[in-house]
């Protein structure tokens, strides 16, 4: 059941409206960053270079259903028109007449950039009526905004079902395709690097990869939950205590199904943290069992951690990373995640996957963001996706 893309339609003399994740930010009305726009190229290129017009929807920002200058797509639309190398018109209007007359009115080949979405009340709660309306704006739909595909909204769902064939566009297939096919059919061995602040947060997605994967790398205050599950002390580490049943239960699972699921082996600890300065007290390191004493807290794996985790990555066919392993907004704190970012990128034999908002964030800023298979574009819904949850913006395009 593989979704249609836009590859599988006809867009000769048609008006393609295409969803895009324009949500880039702005300062003083200019674009600092257009990866996002970039992103968006080849989807576009794709429906001009084939004779049909490109109709784009977006949001930007939360301007909470209200028109709001500051939320403006207009300065969106000129750094796209510089990146595309040809004009874009812009469109002050994303439903009703007049720019139902705007679209009518525009050339085979061109593109078309119409106002933030959320200017209207029903966009997120994924109105009928909006719907309806976003749909008179072409002859097909296609969805390329993977960062809201988890979100039920006028302009990622409900859309598709008044305007057909609904497609995913180029960016969309990639994360299906890097995300689902790629991890749920997996060379090994498969590894799996999970971090981040919480259990609780990335319980379902480590339930589900424990179906996967054939080693687990935990890193991160995950971590210590784990640890207190082991009877270890945390200290004044970021840890669950009350999710401790989970994680043991995570690692009977393991057991079972003979999962190589590793923790830490030693922390590097700080008494303080100043995140404000970005800064941090004394540093030290937990025990030879790899306790946290009182009033210090667990900040990052440690070296000895870093060299065993390595050894997995190195060995691994298929990588999947998911979270820090450490606070890596802190330079004192960040030398565990940008040395397993390293050992990722140092594996050319292996298809390295890195899925979640701040994994990218910290394997971009270690340098390795072009070293490495894949880069998802969207956060929540790239965990939502590895969890096994269906996500709405592509639940609702059309199947092969
Ligand atoms: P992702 O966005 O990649 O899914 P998460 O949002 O789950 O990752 O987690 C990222 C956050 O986890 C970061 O802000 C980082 O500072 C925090 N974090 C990592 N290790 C620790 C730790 N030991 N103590 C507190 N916070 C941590
Ligand atoms: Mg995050």
């Amino acid at each position: 059941m593989a979704t249609k893309t836009i590859q599988d339609v006809e867009l000769h003399g048609k008006r393609a409206v295409i969803r895009v994740d324009f949500n880039v930010p702005l300062q003083d009305g200019e674009v600092t960053d257009n990866t996002r726009i970039l992103g968006a190229l080849p989807t576009i290129r794709r429906v001009i270079e084939q004779g049909g017009t490109a109709v784009l929807l977006s949001h930007l920002g939360r301007p909470k259903g209200e028109v709001n200058p500051k939320f403006s797509l207009e300065s969106v639309g000129k750094a796209l028109a510089e990146a595309l190398g040809q004009p874009v018109v812009f469109i002050p209007e994303s439903r009703g007449e007049a720019a139902e007359k705007a679209v009518a009115a525009l050339s085979p080949g061109s593109v078309a950039l119409l106002e933030n979405v959320r200017f209207h009340p029903g966009e997120e709660k994924n109105d009928p009526e909006l719907a309806k309306d976003f749909a008179k704006l072409g002859d097909l739909y296609v969805n390329d905004a993977f960062g809201t595909a988890h979100r039920a909204h006028a302009s990622t769902a409900g859309i598709a079902e008044h305007l057909k064939p609904a497609v995913a566009g180029y960016l969309i297939q990639r994360e299906l395709e890097f995300l689902g096919e790629k991890t749920e059919s997996a060379e090994g061995p498969f590894v799996v690097i999970l971090g981040g602040a919480k259990v609780s947060d990335k319980i379902t997605v480590i339930d589900r990869l424990l179906e996967k994967a054939d080693t687990i790398l935990i890193g991160g205050a995950m971590a210590y939950t784990f640890a207190l599950a082991q009877g270890k002390t945390v200290g004044d580490s970021l840890a669950e205590p009350d999710k401790m049943d989970t994680a043991r239960a995570a690692l009977k699972k393991a057991e079972e199904r003979g999962v190589k699921f590793l923790l830490p082996v030693d922390n590097v600890i700080v008494d303080s943290i100043d995140f404000g300065n970005l800064s941090v007290g004394n540093v030290g390191s937990s025990d030879e069992s790899g306790n946290i004493p009182d009033g210090w807290e667990g900040v990052d794996i440690g070296p000895k951690t870093v060299e065993l985790y390595r050894s997995e990555i190195a060995e691994a066919k298929t990588i999947l990373m998911n979270g820090p392993m450490g606070i890596f907004e802190i330079d004192a704190c960040n030398k565990g995640t940008f040395a397993i970012a390293e050992a990722v990128a140092a594996n050319k034999s292996a298809l390295s996957i890195i899925g979640g908002g701040d994994s990218v964030k910290a394997v971009k800023q270690a340098g390795y963001g072009d070293e490495v298979s894949f880069i998802s574009t969207g956060g929540g819904a790239s965990l939502e996706f590895l969890e096994g949850k269906t996500l709405p913006g592509v639940a609702a395009l059309d199947d092969n």
